[in-house]
This record gives structure tokens, C-alpha cells and sequence, in this order.
């Protein structure tokens, strides 16, 4: 038995269109961080979240000049099959992980645990990764290892889940972490 989540905060940063610094990627619902919420959900925002943001995103998609994406080459090398089984055991180890260290209760010995365990499941993917589950399974995995890292930097959290050894609010968290592929990660003051 687990807790269930009833509504996860996202952190994909957007625009209040739905676009996010990737061109042709965009997103809404509760996988995105529009800035409507602050530590912690506020009750029935997915109205919000998901009726109007994505009207609003629907409605700019249609006036935006939409090229097809372009599709990396993908190369299979040789995807043998306890390949695929080390793939299918990610996913498996992966949900084990996230629920055990990095849940509603946290602490730091933990979060670091459960970096140490994601680094060694990414080995699996240091071949390039072709089928759609294997993709789909890789990118599983990178969004787990940002979400720890994010949550070792912020040491006190409340809301919709909290640190464990860092029971005393520190207003010097009252900022927001923006972690981007190839930039140093950014520290935003709360305004
Ligand atoms: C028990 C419960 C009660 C709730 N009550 C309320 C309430 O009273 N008021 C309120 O405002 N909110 C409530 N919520 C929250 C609300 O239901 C959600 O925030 C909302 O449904 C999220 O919508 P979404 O479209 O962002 O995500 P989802 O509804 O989770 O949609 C995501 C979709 O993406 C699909 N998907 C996932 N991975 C892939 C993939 N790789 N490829 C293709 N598709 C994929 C999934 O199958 C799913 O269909 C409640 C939630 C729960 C669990």
C-alpha cells in the first residue's frame, strides 16, 4: 500500500500560452508551472490549470505557423534482449526509488540514496535508446533525477510534501530553482 498523489505540482516552466523554452514543446495541465500555484496547490485550480490554460494554448496554437518537428535519427545499434529486460527493470526500480526516498517525507541521507540509485539505472541508457518505450523510459529517468536534485537543494519544503530533518520554516527558500539543459541551474526570488 502507498499514498496516492492527488495532485502533483509540474515543473515544466511555461508561458501563460502553454509554451515552454523548447520550440514546438508546450504544456499544460499539472505537468506545467504556470506561477498560478506557490509551494502548494491551491484547492481546485486544475479547472485552471487544465480547462483555461489549455483553451489558451489551443487557441494560440492556431494562429502559430506549425512546421513539423524534426525527428532525431535514431540509431537501434544492437538492442539485445537483456537490453530490453535492463529497460523494462528501470521502470520497475524506478517507481520503487521515487515512492521510498523521494515522497511525501523527506530527508537529505535519503534523496542522496535515491540519486546514487538513479545514477546507476541511467547505465542502462548509455546506448542511444531507439523504440518509443525505451525513449519514453530514458526520459522517465532524467525527469526522477532533476526532481531529486531539486528537491536536495531545498532543504525546507512544506506543502505537498516536507523534509523530514528540516522541520523549521528558513524564509531563504522562498525562491524557485530553474534547472535547464546546458545553463547553470538559476535561483528566482519569489516576487
Ligand atoms: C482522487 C482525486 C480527486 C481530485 N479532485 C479534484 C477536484 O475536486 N478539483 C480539482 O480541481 N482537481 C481535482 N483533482 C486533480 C485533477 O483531477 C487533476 O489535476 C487533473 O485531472 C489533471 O489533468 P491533466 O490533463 O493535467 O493530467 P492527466 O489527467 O493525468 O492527463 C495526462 C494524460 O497523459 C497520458 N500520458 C501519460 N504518459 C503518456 C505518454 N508517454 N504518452 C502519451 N500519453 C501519456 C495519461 O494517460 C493521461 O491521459 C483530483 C485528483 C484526484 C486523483
Amino acid at each position: 500500500m502507498a499514498p496516492a498523489a492527488h495532485y502533483f505540482m509540474g515543473g515544466v516552466r511555461t508561458d501563460l500560452y502553454g509554451r515552454t523554452s523548447l520550440p514546438g514543446l508546450y504544456a499544460c495541465g499539472e505537468v506545467a508551472c504556470t506561477g498560478v500555484h506557490g509551494a502548494n496547490r491551491l484547492a481546485s485550480n486544475s479547472l485552471l490549470e487544465g480547462l483555461v490554460f489549455g483553451a489558451r494554448l489551443a487557441a494560440s496554437l492556431l494562429d502559430e505557423q506549425l512546421s513539423p518537428p524534426s525527428r532525431p535519427d535514431l540509431w537501434c545499434g544492437d538492442l539485445r534482449e537483456e537490453r530490453a529486460a535492463a529497460e523494462a527493470l528501470v521502470e520497475e526500480r524506478l517507481a520503487a526509488v521515487m515512492g521510498w526516498w523521494a515522497g511525501l517525507v523527506r530527508e537529505a541521507a535519503g534523496l542522496e540514496q535515491a540519486a546514487a540509485a538513479l545514477d546507476e539505472l541511467w547505465q542502462v541508457f548509455e546506448y542511444a535508446a531507439c523504440r518509443r518505450r525505451g525513449l519514453e523510459r530514458r526520459n522517465l529517468l532524467l525527469l526522477a533525477r532533476l526532481l531529486v536534485e531539486a528537491a536536495l537543494w531545498r532543504r525546507e519544503s512544506r506543502g505537498a510534501h516536507y523534509r523530514a530533518d528540516l522541520p523549521a520554516p528558513d524564509i531563504g527558500y522562498r525562491k524557485h530553482l530553474l534547472l535547464a539543459r546546458g545553463r547553470e541551474p538559476r535561483e528566482i526570488p519569489v516576487e
